[in-house]
């Protein structure tokens, strides 16, 4: 395009962003990508999630005389974002294996025709030789690429067939190419503009989510604490993010006997499933989708007001990618993650047991990074802001660091009692049993034993549970202590905890916190009604305390003692 064409088109940039999407002003960075891509240069979009990607190319579809071709690596997503753009008058349509012969073949003869402005494609699709061949025919304006990072193996969601989409440029050199993702520290950004030949002209907003609060609270009682963080959202809309299939559905369930509407969501769900939890969810008949990662690409869902971790994510892309899916609106959020520092040692050993090479080592480094910021005393934005290389000078206030920053306390007293009890049971038992042996519990596996014969026997009776718990962690954290999850999880002494036994060093501790800082900006305090049968939860409370003690695990592991409670 000329100068005098170009200015015609910015002008027309705003009349199109209000006739046809019905938007008044441009957000952050949109109106730059546009007229960069009107002016016929290439372009890498880096947008939080929600920023407003899907415009940056979908008004220039409509401003360039010929067809965009958008790839997109979701069905359901190219699905929804048709829809949404023949609902506004634009004439759009997509092409993958879902679509049964006829209708694709409709939109091939529309394509040829000049009939579509733009045609959302999967990536195998679009490489296909005879589409190519095809397109060769048209005029193409630009090639978008949605979700760009899956091209990148440093990316969190590669995907092989991302990866031959490098043969764009030499098949379209005129075409210029428009790369978008949410995600993207400074190797996945250099390795998308390599593997796509693009000039590293790039496009930054601000990956600050200011309406979203960040809190890490400490993974002690998850299925507790997560219940009494749903039960103050007061049945807003919220996804549950677990690292398993089976503990999706546990949760799922769980949440429902509690009286919340909740569906689980993931791979093992057959088409039809899937389909009707997101529908729902969207339409809000649906409060809580309870999913594996599986659950939300694209999930254009505006009101989503929290998003729990259940587990620890495998990188902080991923976490931030999937907290991202909350106040889409710009309202205020919720992030939680419960963190169990022994998680990271399960991925970890889960990470181990795949092929050694460069990706096993990415996987390594992504979740030594996520770990660090699970584990970072400091404020949770900068920790995020800085991990995508943003300065963030300032504190946010708006954490649960910033609101309620670590208490530290003279922890020697704790620490020696610890210490000395594993000494005493041999250094041979893993954490539930040391701390039932601390709290001076009568359980089967502690008379078996005669561990309530030792002298430590219930030194620890006067704190709970989740006090050494974390006691017991930080402990470990701090390498006074050691837990081999590769050898049955028994916690043992490092040489370093001699001094603490002897009193010779100080030690401070970080309090434990037990209670979830909730938001306080909704006060209605209204329930779902709870729909329990007293007398099978009378049943199940004695069935749980002897399994309890069969499995030799306090019960809360074995049902959640809130429900049974009630
Ligand atoms: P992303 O792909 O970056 O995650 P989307 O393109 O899905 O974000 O846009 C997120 C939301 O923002 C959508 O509901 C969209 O309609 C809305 N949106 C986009 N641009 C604007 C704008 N200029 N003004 C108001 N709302 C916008
Ligand atoms: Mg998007």
């Amino acid at each position: 395009m000329d100068q005098a064409a170009l200015d015609n088109s910015v002008d027309q940039l705003s009349s199109t962003l209000q006739s046809v999407f019905g938007y008044r002003t441009f957000r952050e960075g949109q109106r730059e990508v546009i007229e960069q891509i009107c002016a016929g240069q290439d372009c890498l979009v880096i947008m939080p999630t929600g920023g407003g990607k899907s415009l940056c190319y979908q008004l220039p579809a409509l401003i360039m005389p010929g067809l965009t071709v958008v790839v997109s690596p979701l069905i359901s997503l190219m699905k929804d974002q048709v829809d949404s753009l023949i609902q506004t008058g634009v004439s759009a349509a997509y092409l993958n294996s879902s679509l049964p012969r006829e209708e694709s073949l409709q939109v091939l003869q529309k394509m040829r025709y000049g009939e579509l402005k733009l045609l959302y494609v999967s990536p195998e699709r679009l490489l296909q030789a005879s589409f190519i061949d095809r397109l060769h025919e048209l005029n193409v304006s630009l090639f978008a690429i949605d979700e760009a990072h899956c091209i990148s193996q440093w990316g969190h969601d590669f995907r092989p067939e991302y990866a031959a989409l490098g043969r764009l440029r030499q098949q379209f050199p005129q075409v210029p190419i428009m790369a978008l993702t949410a995600t993207a520290d400074k190797a996945t950004r250099a390795d998308i503009c390599e593997r796509l030949t693009i000039t590293p002209h790039s496009l930054l907003t601000s990956f600050d989510r200011p309406n979203i609060r960040y809190t890490v609270a400490e993974k002690l009682n998850a299925a507790n604490q997560l219940r009494q963080f749903v039960d103050a959202q007061n049945g807003t809309s919220g996804i549950v993010y677990c690292s398993s299939r089976r503990r999706v559905d546990e949760v799922a369930e769980r949440l429902r006997l509690q009286g919340h509407q909740a569906e689980a969501y993931h791979a093992g769900k057959t088409q039809e499933e899937r389909a009707d939890v997101q529908d729902r969810f969207l339409k809000d008949q649906l409060d809580i989708v309870v999913a594996t990662v599986a659950f939300g690409m694209g999930i254009n869902k505006s009101n989503v007001r929290y998003v729990v971790h259940y587990d620890i994510p495998k990188s902080v892309e991923a976490y931030y990618q999937e907290t991202g899916r909350a106040g889409r609106d710009g309202l205020d959020s919720e992030a939680l993650m419960l963190f169990d520092p022994a998680d990271i040692g399960r991925v970890r050993h889960l990470i181990e047991q795949s092929e050694p090479g460069p990706q096993q080592q990415v996987e390594f480094h992504k979740l030594n990074t996520m770990a660090a910021f699970a584990e970072a005393q400091t404020c949770r934005r900068q920790v995020l802001l800085h991990y995508f290389d943003e300065p963030a000078l300032k504190a946010c206030g708006n954490c649960d660091i910033c609101l309620d920053p670590p208490k530290k306390y003279n922890g020697i007293q704790d620490a020696q009692k610890v210490l000395s009890c594993i000494y005493r049971i041999g250094q041979r038992f893993g954490i539930n049993h040391l701390i039932e042996v601390l709290r001076g519990s009568k359980s089967a596996s502690v008379i078996e034993r005669g561990h309530d014969k030792l002298s430590t026997w219930g030194i620890g009776k006067e704190k709970s549970h989740e006090h050494w718990l974390s006691v017991i962690r930080q402990l470990i954290h701090l390498g006074l202590a050691n837990q081999d999850i590769t050898r049955g999880s028994s916690v043992t002494l490092n040489p370093s905890a001699r001094a603490v036994l002897k009193g010779e060093v100080e030690l401070l501790l970080a309090e434990p916190r037990i209670v979830i800082q909730t938001t306080k900006r909704r006060s209605n305090n209204s329930r779902a009604p709870l729909n329990y049968d007293r007398k099978l939860f009378a049943r199940l409370k004695l069935l749980r305390r002897t399994l309890a003690e069969e499995l030799d695990v306090p019960p809360y592991l074995v049902f959640n003692d809130a429900t049974l409670a009630e």
